[in-house]
């Protein structure tokens, strides 16, 4: 049977949730079909590190983070202040930490999606949970619904559908050869703010999960002070992530180690301990943690003062995508109306981690989750506004 629906939204994270906020204030008639049995479970993950909502920055410094400039005028309409605005709306009250990252006060997402979930209920937006849509069949979307296949038929669709990474969590990136036979274009998907792998030989065992604090990574041109931890699988944590798209990109990593000494502060520093003194001792001496004196121990073995600044620490290659925090790729912006709307599928729009940018973490990632939601959300409406009585393609 084909079911008739005004308003359709595919994926219950953060970009659609937003969408369908959007089209219920609109005044549209909203199904939402989640594949998992529950909404936003990459949100609640994102909490489980205390959820970063954005970033306090001038709105133009905040866009430049992407690699993307098609979204400044939807993040102009949805930044850092509105985002700040519309938690608060929901009742959770944010703080900004010292890095200028935004955090609610209760430093987890469940609250907020409660609170956001109940919103939206209460402005008639209906959840199907348990609905995997499969692509389209004969002009309807179809889906895998439990009880068997179900056929819908809307006036206009807003697809947010998520990157490729944690899928379990439900972003397995598997609409992007459907969307790409009906035309879409797809830029392939690349990990994002993810890990490296380290061919660590196996003294370092003793430091895994020990974070290297303090010292400033360097990738190329860039150089970011941050912090990052050792596992057996290599290197991860935000420190990483932030030089991660040119590490991917082919730059070698370097450590400094002392970033606030310069080689002559440390060689002074040397050159007063004892001759004989243990490698050991003198980058005990020198403050090292046994973690980073690990490093220097298995890629330097030696504490001179040019290789404490620049310690190579090679990398085997980024960790697998279903690793990464984000993806990089998905629906390319030539494929997208200013509207979000797709060329290729008229009166279907798409939003969040499936289209194609890119951004450290920072809260980016999920400011522009709700900002191209808010704006696919509003297009849509328009479109069904303005379309005939007709349903989607037909
Ligand atoms: C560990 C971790 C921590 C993070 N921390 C932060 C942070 O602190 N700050 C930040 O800004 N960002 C963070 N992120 C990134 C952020 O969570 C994502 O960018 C954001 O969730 C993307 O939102 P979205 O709505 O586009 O996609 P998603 O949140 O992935 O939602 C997509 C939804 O679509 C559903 N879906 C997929 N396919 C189908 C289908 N075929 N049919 C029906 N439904 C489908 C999925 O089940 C899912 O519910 C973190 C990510 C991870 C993994």
């Amino acid at each position: 049977m084909i079911e008739a629906v005004d308003a359709l939204v595919i994926g219950a994270g953060p970009a659609g949730l937003m969408a369908a906020e959007e089209l219920a204030r609109a005044g549209r008639r909203v199904v939402v079909c989640e594949a998992k049995p529950s909404p936003g479970r990459k949100f609640l993950m994102a909490g489980k590190s205390g959820l970063n909502v954005t970033k306090a920055e001038e709105p133009s410094r905040f866009a430049a983070a992407f690699d993307a400039g098609w979204l400044g005028p939807i993040l102009a309409g949805f930044g850092p202040d509105q985002v700040v605005d519309w938690c608060r709306g929901l009742g959770q009250e944010v703080f900004t930490g010292s890095s200028g990252r935004v955090f609610p006060v209760a430093m987890k997402a469940s609250p907020l999606l409660r609170a956001w979930l109940g919103r939206i209920a209460g402005q008639g937006v209906t959840l199907r949970t348990g609905w995997r849509w499969n692509g389209l069949d004969a002009g309807t979307f179809a889906f895998d619904a439990g009880a068997g296949p179900s056929h819908l038929r809307p006036r206009v669709t807003v697809l947010a559908l998520g990157g490729a990474s944690w899928a379990r969590l439900g972003s397995d990136g598997a609409w992007a050869p459907s969307l790409a036979a009906l035309g879409v274009p797809i830029t392939p998907f690349r990990p994002a703010n993810m890990g490296f792998g380290v061919a660590w030989s196996p003294h370092m065992a003793r430091h895994f999960g020990q974070p290297v604090k303090g010292a400033a990574l360097v990738a190329g041109n860039q150089r970011e002070r941050g912090e990052f931890v050792l596992s057996a699988r290599g290197v991860e944590g935000g420190g990483i992530y932030a030089v991660s798209r040119a590490l991917r990109e082919g730059a070698s990593l370097t450590l400094d180690l002392f970033p606030d000494l310069t080689e002559a502060a440390l060689s002074s520093h040397l050159s007063r301990m004892r001759p004989g003194t243990t490698l050991a001792n003198r980058l005990r001496k020198l403050g090292l943690s046994p973690a980073a004196a690990g490093l220097v121990q298995e890629f330097g073995r030696a504490a001179t003062p040019a290789l404490l600044k620049a310690l190579p620490l090679p990398l085997t290659g980024p960790r697998p995508l279903d690793e990464a925090i984000s993806t990089a790729g998905g629906i390319a912006a030539s494929g997208l109306t200013a509207g979000l709307e797709l060329r290729a599928l008229p009166r279907v729009f798409a939003c969040g981690e499936m289209l194609d940018w890119e951004a450290p973490t920072g809260g980016y990632l999920l400011t522009a989750s709700w900002a191209t939601g808010r704006w696919a959300g509003i297009h849509a409406a328009r479109a069904a506004q303005e379309g005939s009585g007709d349903a989607q393609f037909s």
